[in-house]
């Protein structure tokens, strides 16, 4: 009935489409910027096409993360769509994320003990209502039927790090998180959730907290990666 009144729209395009669970039409599912060619293990998008596709980054410092998911790009209709969902309260959009990023989990064969989600601070989520990986990591809970948990707390206020030089950002977010509920941290596999991965910065710490209080293994989980 609703949908006569409200026809579901792509979260990319704004074109109807069939299904409020998946809202991407056929023209974007063929033309989005998928991020086919990434590191193994940080999902950064790379051009190599020879040898063992890990990143500088990576082979500099390996992540306290053991691999991530990111299916897009950050770029074109994506990188429209997440800004809309993240600072123009477009939350409708948070159920097809999960499940584009749920098919990019699928093609591997891990599997998880929990779900948590990079938090924000209380003052950010006051002022914007919500937080935009907590309903990702949520609608994906309720996906795979495994159990969604806040594990960390963001303590410190911290500037946006895309408005910092690169060197400053690690340095930022260093002691901005703390563990939560350690109990479901201890011995479990944990998929953490970010909405855009861009330095790598606040993943690397989140997941740093995580396995300093005892976690077996994390994974991360996000929708697009910048370049
Ligand atoms: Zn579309
Ligand atoms: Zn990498």
């Amino acid at each position: 009935m609703l949908n006569s009144f409200f026809p579901p729209k792509c979260v990319f395009c704004g074109e109807p489409v069939q299904s409020n669970d998946f809202k991407v039409c056929g023209n974007c599912a063929e033309k989005l910027p998928y991020n086919s060619n990434k590191c193994k293990i940080c999902a950064m998008p790379i051009d190599t096409v020879y040898g063992e596709k890990i990143c500088v980054g990576c082979r500099k410092r390996k992540p306290p993360y053991s691999l991530a998911f990111v299916p897009f790009k950050y770029s074109g209709e994506v990188r429209r769509a997440i800004i809309r969902y993240k600072f123009y309260g477009k939350i409708s959009y948070a159920k097809t994320f999960a499940a584009l990023l749920l098919i990019e989990i699928k093609k591997s064969n891990v599997s998880f003990d929990e779900i948590t989600f990079v938090p924000i601070h209380f003052l950010k989520y006051g002022m914007r209502g919500y937080n935009q990986s907590e309903l990702i990591a949520k609608y994906l809970s309720e996906m795979m039927s495994i159990p969604c948990k806040k594990l960390l707390k963001k303590t410190k206020l911290t500037k946006a790090l895309s408005k910092l030089p690169k060197h400053m950002r690690f340095k930022t977010v260093a002691g901005a998180f703390s563990p939560k509920n350690e109990e479901y941290i201890k011995n479990k596999k944990i998929l953490l959730i970010d909405d855009i991965i861009t330095t790598g910065a606040t993943s690397r710490e989140c997941a740093k907290v995580l396995k300093k209080a005892g976690a077996a293994e994390i994974y991360l989980g996000a929708i697009a990666r910048t370049e």
